[in-house]
């Protein structure tokens, strides 16, 4: 079973669907996921210029010191062939002339983006959800919500022995459109569920984004890790209709110039690689610009480059723009930055195992040690089919050809002690309230006094929110404000975990890094036991 058929979960279907039957769990529509809306492309060694090495050290600086070099070397390195897989599988990249049309963006020394004009996601998604829909053995399940994953503790009177890891056959299910809960058992389970852009009130993603894997996988007792580090893409649109759509880095990749309301550039004031400086210092110039001067937003230029290479290289930019008034061939576009990124995630291993048997993670809802403090840009669909690669040749090993597999007895969804309340307004104002102190008080620069009023704030919803959930029937609202409120709880503890400023993470109490003390990961799980502590 896979919960979620974004990028990752749908090239893993492909990959697994040869040796067993597939079923693709996703809560909305198959193709609302963020993939669908990635813009920019993805990032690989194609060209004759560039090199393993080069992509590998342009990752790790980005990564400020976090990255693990065995998975950027391993993740790199398969760059090349999965691209010239998605194309076998029928993805139409942006060609000039007979090669490959590469975009360069921020942090990359050397062109290497793949992109299909500035709707690659969307290609990806429609080309891999054509694929999954010819095999057989891969069936769909559109409007279904994962709830749980089921493990030792949803067994009735079961008493974990000592030593005996955690396993996952499968889990509890919604069935949205019914509003019953199925149970779903599976020998494998992969978690893609991708993001968490939802816990803020201004983020690039789209509703789907609420950290459902993240939360199901520390409850169920793997470990989370590096959730700190958001990172926040410096430019959405800023429009009341904009729904925060993003201005792709390309833009700024192809020339674009950021300018205050009065006109001045001042990106050569922060960095000496100005506006194609990695994503969080752009992020953080943006914000400190905006505080100096109370503005709401600052502009994007691109009114120097010629009309009809904008109109073709940004086709999706300039419809949306022009639809909400603003002729980007003319105008300066209005952006503001907004979370964009989880870096952090289910910790997994090189296979995306994770601490849970049976259990693998892959795309965003993972922490693969590809991104470290900060993802470079386009590194995010290159890892998550890489990895979904890596997934599938473990699971099919794991598999193996055995067939006989017995579950234990696990019991029915049971709604005892449940009824309606008909307080359902209760989660429409606590998802609101937790967005808006998430970017007022967790957003891109933080500070101790801050981030512990935030944490004082979510413990309080968080138990409103558990109690809610456990005295209610399960909705499809409830079980993303459970999940949005959990990982909001993770993000914070997180950032006060860590007593430094690194990659994403911008403490000003602590504005310095400090290898000595935090080059190393912060991990968050809930122990059971300390036999448990070791087993992990
Ligand atoms: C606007 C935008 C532009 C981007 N541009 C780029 C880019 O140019 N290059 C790049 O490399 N990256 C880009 N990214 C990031 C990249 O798109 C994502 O990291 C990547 O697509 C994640 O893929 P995924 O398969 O892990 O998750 P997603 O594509 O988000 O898919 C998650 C799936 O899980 C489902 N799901 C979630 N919870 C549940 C549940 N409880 N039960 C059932 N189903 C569930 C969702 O419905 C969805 O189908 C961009 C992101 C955004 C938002």
């Amino acid at each position: 079973m896979i919960i979620g058929s974004g990028i990752a979960g749908l090239s893993y279907a492909l990959k697994v669907s040869e040796s067993g039957s597939v079923a693709i769990i996703t809560k909305k529509k198959d193709s609302e996921s963020n993939t669908n809306y990635a813009q920019g492309g993805i990032a690989a060694v194609l060209s004759s210029d560039d090199s393993f090495e080069l992509h590998i050290q342009d990752t790790l600086k980005a990564g400020d010191g976090l990255c693990n070099p065995e998975v950027v070397k391993k993740v790199v390195q398969a760059g090349p062939l999965e691209v010239e897989e998605l194309i076998k599988i029928g993805v139409n990249f942006t060609r000039a002339k007979d090669e490959l049309d590469l975009g360069r963006e921020g942090g990359h020394s050397r062109k290497r983006v793949a992109h299909a004009a500035d709707l690659t996601g969307k290609e990806i998604e429609t080309a891999l959800i054509q694929a999954v829909k010819s095999k057989k053995n891969i069936e769909m399940y559109e409007d279904h919500i994962a709830v749980d994953l089921i493990t030792q503790h949803h067994l009735k009177g079961y008493q974990r022995k000592p030593g005996e890891k955690i396993k996952c056959w499968g889990a509890y299910v919604l069935d949205v459109k019914k509003g019953k809960v199925d149970k779903f058992l599976s020998r494998i389970t992969l978690l893609a569920t991708g993001g968490a852009g939802r816990i803020y009130q201004h983020t690039t993603n789209p509703d789907i984004a609420t950290g459902d894997g993240i939360a199901m996988a520390y409850r169920a007792g793997a470990r989370v890790a590096n959730l700190e580090f958001i990172q926040f893409h410096p430019t959405s649109l800023f429009h009341p209709q904009g729904d925060s759509f993003l201005i792709s880095e390309a833009v700024r990749g192809e020339g674009g110039k950021l300018r205050l309301t009065s006109g001045k550039i001042f990106m050569e004031n922060y960095h000496p690689q100005k506006e194609l400086a990695p994503r969080d210092v752009v992020a953080r110039a943006i914000d400190a610009e905006l505080k100096k001067s109370g503005d709401s937003c600052v502009y994007l230029d691109i009114t120097h480059l010629d009309k009809e290479f904008i109109v073709r290289r940004f086709p999706n930019i300039f419809g949306r723009c022009l639809s909400l008034g603003i002729d980007i061939t003319k105008d300066w576009i209005p952006v503001v930055p907004a979370a964009h990124y989880m870096c952090g995630g289910v910790v997994t291993n090189l296979e995306a195992e994770t601490d849970i048997d049976n259990l693998y993670a892959c795309g965003e809802v993972a922490m693969t040690g590809m991104h470290g403090a900060n993802r470079l840009a386009s590194n995010s669909l290159l890892e998550a089919v890489a990895y979904a690669n890596f997934a599938a040749e473990s699971s099919r090993e794991k598999f193996g050809s055995d067939r006989s597999f017995d579950f234990p007895p696990i019991p029915d969804w049971s709604t005892k002690g449940v009824f309606d309340q008909k307080e359902w307004v209760i989660i429409s104002h606590a998802r609101q309230e937790i967005q808006s102190f998430m970017w007022n008080l967790v957003g891109i620069v933080r500070s101790n006094s801050r981030l512990e009023m935030a944490k004082a704030r979510i413990d309080i919803l968080l138990k409103e929110i558990t109690e809610f959930y456990h005295k209610n029937p399960v909705t499809y609202e409830i079980i993303e404000l459970r999940n949005i409120s959990q990982v909001a709880e993770f993000v914070i503890r997180s950032a006060l975990l860590r007593k430094e400023s690194r990659g994403l993470h911008y403490n000003q109490d602590y504005p310095k890094k400090d290898d000595l003390n935090w080059k190393k990961d912060t991990v968050l799980f809930e122990v059971e036991s300390e036999e448990q502590k070791e087993l992990i």
